[in-house]
C-alpha cells in the first residue's frame, strides 16, 4: 500500500523540522513541492537527495493524475509546501481530496505535523487562545468589508495571515472600524438616554488588542501588541518593519 504523507516544514529557521520529517523526506520516492527550488534549499541543508516533484495551487488535471498514477504504482510521496503545514492556506487539500476519491482506504494518508505560522503566533499571543477563528487570507477587494467587520465582530480571537503590501492598509481598517463603532455607540448612547425608548439599541464592541507578528523564527522576528493606533506607527516608524511576512490576531 503506498502513502502520501503529508509533511510540514520550517516557517522559517530551518531547524524546526521534525526528525520524523526528515526521515519521510528521506525515505519517499519523491516529494511534491509548492516550489521545487524553495524545498530544494531545505533538502540541501540536510542532505537529502529525493527527486522533486512540482505540485502547485495551479497543477491542473493532469499533474493530479500523474500523482494518482505513481500512487497506484505502489510509490510513496510526501507533499511539502514552501513553509509551515500544507493545506494551511496552501496547496494540498485539493489533492487529499482526490486521493481519497480514487483510493478510499487503499492509499494511507499521514500527517507528519509540525509547524505553522498560526500556532507558532497564537503560541506567542498572549491572548487567551482556547478558542479561535482562523480566516486565512482576506480578499482584497469583493468581500473584504465585510470581512473585516466579521473580525471585529467575532466572540474569539481572530487569526488571519497578511502580506507586506498589505500590513498597514489592514490595521488601518481595523482602526477605522474602531472608530466608526466608537461613533455609532456614542449616538446609542444618547437615545438609549432617552427613557421613553423601549427598545435600547445594542452597541458593538471594539477591537481592545491586536498582535502582529512578523517574520515568525527569522532572524527579524519582531512582535508588536497592543492598540491598533500604537502598532501602526511603530511599523511605520521603520520601513524594513513593513517587510516580510506577518500573521495577525485581533482580539478582544
Ligand atoms: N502553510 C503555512 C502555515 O502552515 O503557516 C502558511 C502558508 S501561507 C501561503 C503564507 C503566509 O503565512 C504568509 O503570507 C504569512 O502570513 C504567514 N507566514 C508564513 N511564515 C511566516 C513567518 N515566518 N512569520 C510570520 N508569518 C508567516
Amino acid at each position: 500500500m503506498s502513502t502520501l504523507y503529508i509533511v510540514a516544514t520550517p516557517i522559517g529557521n530551518l531547524e524546526d523540522i521534525s526528525m520524523r520529517a526528515l526521515r519521510i523526506l528521506g525515505e519517499v520516492d519523491f516529494i511534491l513541492c509548492e516550489d521545487t527550488r524553495v524545498t530544494q534549499k531545505l533538502l540541501s541543508h540536510y542532505n537529502i537527495k529525493t527527486p522533486t516533484i512540482s505540485y502547485h495551487q495551479h497543477s491542473d488535471i493532469k499533474k493530479i493524475d500523474y500523482i494518482l498514477e505513481l500512487l497506484s504504482k505502489g510509490k510513496d510521496l510526501a507533499l511539502v509546501s514552501d513553509a509551515g503545514t500544507p493545506g494551511i492556506s496552501d496547496p494540498g487539500g485539493k489533492l487529499v481530496q482526490a486521493v481519497t476519491e480514487k483510493f478510499g482506504e487503499d492509499v494511507k494518508i499521514e500527517s507528519v505535523p509540525g509547524p505553522s505560522a498560526i500556532t507558532a503566533a497564537l503560541s506567542i499571543s498572549g491572548i487567551p487562545t482556547d478558542k479561535f477563528i482562523f480566516m486565512g487570507f482576506l480578499p482584497h477587494k469583493k468581500g473584504r468589508q465585510t470581512m473585516l467587520n466579521t473580525i471585529v465582530d467575532s466572540d474569539y480571537p481572530v487569526v488571519v495571515y497578511e502580506s507586506k503590501h498589505r500590513i498597514i492598509k489592514l490595521l488601518e481598517e481595523l482602526k477605522n472600524i474602531n472608530k466608526q463603532i466608537e461613533r455609532e455607540n456614542k449616538e446609542i448612547d444618547e437615545e438609549n438616554a432617552k427613557m421613553y425608548k423601549k427598545e435600547k439599541r445594542v452597541k458593538r464592541s471594539s477591537v481592545t488588542s491586536v498582535v502582529v507578528c512578523r517574520e515568525l523564527s527569522k532572524m527579524h522576528e519582531t512582535v508588536y501588541r497592543g492598540e491598533i493606533e500604537g502598532i501602526i506607527e511603530k511599523i511605520k516608524e521603520n520601513i524594513d518593519d513593513q517587510k516580510g511576512e506577518f500573521v495577525v490576531i485581533v482580539g478582544k
